[in-house]
């Protein structure tokens, strides 16, 4: 079995925090690798609201350091990575005899608005929904909403582009390679990788150990040799559905529900409605997960008590289903259990330390990275001071509030694009797109059509700089084009990405 050299640092997932911690940690010197067993973002990174948020309904629960933490990342990854982050407005209808009083509504915002230092998302204001283009879509209930801000993230995207600068700053990131076992001596791990195509195996060898492997944590524990099983993370299932347009305009919806719960209605990706999330315990095996019909007709109930129009269950276009993987901190109901993170040191005297990470957000990975990365240089020595606080993910090193001036740069440089297609890989590559078009002054020099103004120049561009292998990773991850190809383009597109057809691209 082949071995190279002991790193410092290996990692275990390819999720948004296995990313942060690799490119962090690379990012100071250290040496890093990094296994996924599947796609990155494959896990429950791709499977989010895609808010970076402080949490509003958090604060019922007084996660104070949560929220707070929260809200300060929102500008700053907004200004990290601006194409892929963007400002987004909620609205709250509000009528008397609702599930909360306005009172406590007006807390709770008053707090969001004044615990992070937020310095350029607007602040909250009340509206009149008597004459607010937001009532249209709504039942003639409300007389008064709140409108909050907080950001809209790519979740997939932001995996990918922290993986990316994570490789760039010289981690070496394994896809679809499995860490199958590992075996602990006083001064490094021994790991067995398994490529998950090929089944061949490699050894290698790293000072510390971290288990990112989210909704398996536990799991991956369990080929960890004298190891003691933990039982720390509660597996929470949320699931979302996406339904065609169902209001104009860039704000969304906050609803109450009877229940108690909250559910978001999300403009997604320009022509549906994204309506999410569920909240339930799960003990199934995590790669399984999948929305079940109670939870679609939960949804679409919800989501109807507030629209004029109902939302019916054959509206559902798509949905999708992830697993919380937090930390079990024994609240009784899943909407209770933390939010918040827990990194857990493995560390006994004379032997190679371990650390895992449960809970999380993806709002809070960047800050997660950096505590993480106090603990590991508490094992292997300071070598340098934390550094992603003001630096830009790939293609986002440009101002925030400059995207539509960079846009338009983009459209000049390349008149041939429609303004949709410009845009588009402009949201999704940044300062990128020009990389990805390269000299192309036509759609012809883009190479073949998929359909949905995808060509092989972005599907190629994936492949070499974002770890695309599969159809399913350029259609479902990094972009969401899966909404808009039919059966025979996608398979069009599968046959082109076979390894065997690589030298006819
Ligand atoms: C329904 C829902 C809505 C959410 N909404 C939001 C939101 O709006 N905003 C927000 O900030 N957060 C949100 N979250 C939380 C956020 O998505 C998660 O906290 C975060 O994605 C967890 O990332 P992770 O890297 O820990 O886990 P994952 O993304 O699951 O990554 C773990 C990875 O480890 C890999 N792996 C496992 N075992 C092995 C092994 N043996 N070898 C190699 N690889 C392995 C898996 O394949 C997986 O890709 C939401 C979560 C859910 C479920």
């Amino acid at each position: 079995m082949a071995q190279e050299k002991t790193l410092d640092i290996f990692i275990i997932g390819g999720g948004i925090n296995g990313c942060g911690i690799a490119r962090d940690a690379a990012g100071r010197g250290f040496s890093v690798g990094l296994a996924e067993m599947n796609d990155l973002a494959s896990g429950t990174s791709s499977r989010a609201t895609k808010l970076i948020h402080g949490g509003l309904r958090y604060l019922e629960y007084y996660e104070f350091r949560l929220v707070r933490e929260a809200l300060m990342e929102r500008e700053v990854l907004w200004a990290n990575a601006p194409h892929i982050i963007h400002p987004m407005r909620f609205v709250l209808p509000y009528h008397k005899g609702g599930v909360r009083p306005a009172w406590l509504l007006r807390l709770g915002l008053f707090l969001y608005d004044h615990l992070g230092g937020h310095r350029k998302l607007p602040t909250t204001r009340t509206l009149d929904m008597r004459t607010d283009p937001a009532a249209a879509s709504l039942k003639p209930l409300f007389t008064k909403a709140f409108e909050y801000s907080d950001c809209w993230v790519d979740d997939a995207r932001f995996v990918a582009l922290t993986a990316h600068d994570a490789a760039n700053r010289g981690a070496a990131i394994h896809t679809r390679t499995k860490a199958v076992s590992a075996r602990r001596d006083a001064d490094a791990w021994t790991l067995v990788l398994e490529n998950t195509d090929t089944g061949v195996q490699k050894e290698v060898r790293a000072r510390l150990l971290v288990n990112a492997a989210g909704p398996w944590v536990d799991k991956v524990l369990q080929n960890i040799e004298g190891e003691r099983q933990l039982h720390n993370v509660r597996l929470v299932q949320g699931s979302h559905i996406v339904v065609r347009k169902k209001f104009p305009g860039s704000r969304s919806y906050f609803f109450q529900n009877n229940d108690g719960r909250i559910i978001f209605a999300i403009p997604y990706e320009d022509n549906f409605t994204l309506i999410g999330t569920t909240d339930q315990d799960y003990h199934g095996d995590p790669a399984k997960v999948a929305i079940t019909g109670e939870e679609i007709i939960y949804l679409c109930d919800a989501a109807s008590e507030y629209f004029r129009e109902p939302v019916r269950t054959e509206d559902v276009v798509w949905a999708y289903s992830g697993v919380r993987p937090l930390y079990d901190d024994g609240a009784s109901k899943a909407q209770e259990a933390t939010r918040d993170y827990v990194l857990k040191e493995d560390a006994p005297e004379g032997a190679a330390p371990l650390i895992h990470v449960f809970g999380g957000k993806l709002t809070t990975a960047r800050k997660l990275a950096e505590h993480m990365l106090e603990k590991i240089e508490r094992r292997l020595g300071r070598k340098a001071a934390p550094w992603t606080y003001a630096a830009p993910l790939p293609g986002g090193d440009f101002p925030e509030t400059a995207f539509e001036q960079e846009l338009e740069k983009l459209k000049a440089a390349y008149p041939f694009l429609s303004p949709a297609h410009a845009r588009r890989l402009f949201r999704l590559y940044g300062t990128r797109a020009g990389i990805l078009l390269g000299s192309a002054a036509s759609h012809a020099d883009l190479g073949e059509y998929f359909g949905a103004d995808l060509y092989a120049a972005e599907v190629r561009y994936l492949i070499e700089n974002e770890w695309a292998r599969k159809a399913e990773d350029v259609l479902w991850r990094r972009t969401k084009l899966g909404l808009r190809l039919n059966a025979s383009e996608v398979s069009v597109l599968e046959t082109f990405m076979l390894p065997e057809t690589v030298s006819h691209r």
